[in-house]
């Protein structure tokens, strides 16, 4: 049904008055049986998209920035943050909270957001962020070696990256054979990814530009309380006070 009603209504439209919209829809959603971290709607399900996402009826929050929420919860007070193409809900959320700096941007005109920083090339000072939120970036990124070297230039000795893209099992997956929209589609799983990497792959990679890194994996029973993926990895890279 949210499919159906989606592509009945302009974007244009949908955008404009997307928080009436939402709360219309909730209605229909309340309940007891779920409750969305973020906001704190509890409702009867979440909505199902397509592809096994959860979406909170209230905040559009995914069950992966839940789950980012349910870790930056307690990190974010008196932080320097900076945030990658940031979805409305949690950014709403992180902006909440007076006391952190939170700064946002978006380099392809998909999110709202403050800045439009090329992560290849960060327009920011060294050292200055405590975190850095990098989610689904890196696959969309020509030279990520570069943009890693970029991230570890402007996070602060101790400071920490949140990473999380795609991940395959066993090596990355590149190809230079690959030029087309339709050729990425095939092989990247979409039309503007760059590459699949697999979790221990990508660690290496931020290893080899001076990071710390560790796996962090999640594995929920069906239909859990806060509508989570079931299975789940993201990467904590830290830069070590050594390091610049
Ligand atoms: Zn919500």
């Amino acid at each position: 049904m949210y499919g159906k009603i989606k592509r009945l209504i302009p974007n244009v439209i949908i955008k404009r008055n997307e928080k009436l919209l939402r709360t219309l829809i909730s209605i229909v959603y309340i309940g007891n049986k779920y409750q969305c971290n973020i906001c704190h709607f509890k409702m009867s399900n979440f909505i199902k998209l397509e592809n096994n996402n959860k979406l909170c009826p209230k905040c559009g929050s995914l069950g992966r920035t839940r789950r980012l929420w349910s870790l930056l919860e307690n990190e974010i007070q008196g932080k320097k943050i900076l945030h990658f193409s940031p979805s409305k809900s949690i950014k709403t959320k992180i902006e909440s909270y007076s006391n952190s700096k939170y700064i946002t941007s978006d380099y392809a005109g998909e999110f709202d957001a403050m800045k439009k920083l090329n992560i290849e090339s960060i327009d920011e000072p060294k050292d200055e962020f405590d975190l850095v939120i990098c989610y689904h970036i890196l696959e969309h990124v020509e030279n990520d070696i570069k943009a890693m070297k970029e991230l570890q230039r402007i996070i602060k000795p101790k400071g920490m990256c949140i990473i999380q893209t795609p991940f395959k099992t066993g090596d990355i997956y590149e190809n230079n054979a690959v030029k087309t929209d339709e050729e990425r589609l095939i092989h990247f799983g979409q039309k503007d990814h760059l590459r699949i990497y697999s979790a221990e792959g990508l660690m290496k990679r931020m290893e080899s530009v001076g990071f710390q890194t560790r796996l962090k994996e999640y594995n929920e029973v069906e239909n859990n309380l806060n509508g989570y993926n079931i299975d789940e990895k993201l990467i904590i890279a830290e830069k070590s006070v050594t390091n610049n």
